[in-house]
């Protein structure tokens, strides 16, 4: 496939004056949702009512777009389901993955750098437990040292969100296999951001969100991947009705549906699926491959011309591009001011605490001239020490 990255900039709508590099966080709006999501409210909710669970297709939903999504990310067809949140999502990869741990193994090994939602499901879920698992993180780069016979998961992020940072999935699934234990990996900063080779690797489960880089919309549904050796053994955990197999008969007892489509809960989000269908019809054309060689290229150019224009800024992401996800992030100590100076010169990325600058490469709609003009503003805030006006110094809820 000949990924056309004119054509997919043209699919996207960004406000006047603004250079968008925080598609990692949140996609921006796909020109095809509004009329998408019009559809769905008008032609679907308004006319067909309840009707449209059948007649508009919204039950069959999840399983499609599950099934699109799973293009994206390597993983086998029909092991890919959509709903809920990410956070509700690693909840039942990881009980999944527990369930199925060889007996006597007490702990799931994450990282220090994992996204605190993570570490927090799997904190709260191993209390509920009540069987004496343990959460422990290690550094991201001792991780492969601590996989050992205690191990029962292996939970980590691929991607890490401040730094970028790539885990090896395929090494530490194999590693972690070797020791038998099993693998949990988080998709959000890697679905639509690199390649990624479920199958490949043999991840046992994996989730990731959709409203980052995959433009599916703020509160889009997240997406659950379970292996096909592990479809027809795994709980579902949150035991919901429309994981059940035949939620419209209405049996007082849960009997698991086929497949990854046990790990749906409740009631589909149909708007948010229309929004997200759009979307993925702009994935529909596009190369993972082409755009991982564009997102290094991109990432390339925006580090070398920080670097070169703005010394204070320190490079915290590896430069290597081959360990970096699709993001490049700089530590600045008055970092959320220095983003907010940008942001008011029309360059927008974001900050995560304690001092890390984010910006995210997504190439769909970002251009060789965007990230020239994204460096000569974050130079001239820099340069000017506009960071340092109060305005710019009050801190936001969400930063
Ligand atoms: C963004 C992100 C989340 C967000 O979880 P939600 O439930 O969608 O709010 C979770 N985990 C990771 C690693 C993330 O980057």
């Amino acid at each position: 496939m000949q990924t056309d990255f004119d054509w997919t900039r043209a699919q996207f709508h960004l406000p006047e004056g603004v250079t968008y590099l925080d598609g990692n966080s949140l996609g921006p709006l796909p020109r095809a949702a509004a009329g998408r999501v019009a559809q769905a409210v008008e032609a679907e909710w308004g006319e067909m009512l309840i009707g449209g669970w059948n007649r508009a297709g919204w039950m069959a939903q999840p399983d499609r777009l599950g099934d699109r999504i799973g293009r994206l990310i390597g993983a086998e067809p029909g092991h890919v389901t959509v709903g809920d949140t990410l956070s509700v999502k690693v909840y039942q990869a990881l009980a999944a993955a527990l369930a199925l741990a060889p007996e006597g193994r007490r702990v799931v090994l994450s990282d220090t750098g994992n996204f605190p939602t993570d570490l927090y499901m799997a904190e709260g879920l191993l209390r509920a437990l009540g069987r004496g698992h343990e959460l422990v993180t290690v550094a991201p780069e001792e991780v492969e040292a601590r996989i050992g016979d205690d191990i029962a998961v292996l939970m980590l992020t691929e991607v890490d969100y401040r730094t970028g940072r790539l885990h090896d999935m395929a090494g530490l699934t194999a590693r972690a296999h070797a020791a038998g234990a099993l693998t949990v990996w988080d998709l959000a900063h890697s679905a639509g951001a690199i390649e990624v080779d479920l199958a490949g690797a043999g991840a046992d489960f994996a989730a990731g969100c959709t409203y980052k880089f995959l433009n599916g919309g703020p509160g889009a549904p997240a997406f659950v991947y379970v292996a096909p050796r592990h479809a027809e053994r795994a709980e579902a955990t949150l035991q919901g009705w429309l994981g059940h197999a035949a939620p419209f008969a209405f049996e007082p007892g849960y009997r698991a549906a086929p497949g990854v489509a046990r790990m749906r809960v409740g009631t589909p989000p149909a708007l948010q699926m229309a929004a997200l269908e759009a979307a993925l019809d702009v994935w529909e054309r596009v190369d993972m491959a082409e755009l991982r060689a564009r997102s290094i290229a991109l990432s390339e150019r925006f580090l070398a011309g920080v670097e070169a224009a703005c010394p204070q800024l320190a490079l915290v992401s590896p430069r290597d591009p081959a360990c970096r996800g699709s993001q490049v992030s700089f530590r600045f100590e008055e970092g959320y001011a220095a983003m907010q100076a940008a942001i008011a010169g029309g360059v927008v990325g974001d900050f995560r605490a304690p001092d890390i600058m984010r910006f995210g490469i997504t190439p769909l709609y970002l251009s060789e001239a965007d990230i020239d003009r994204a460096v000569a503003v974050l130079a001239e805030v820099m340069a000017s020490g506009a960071w340092d006006r109060p305005e710019f110094r009050a801190r936001a809820a969400v930063t």
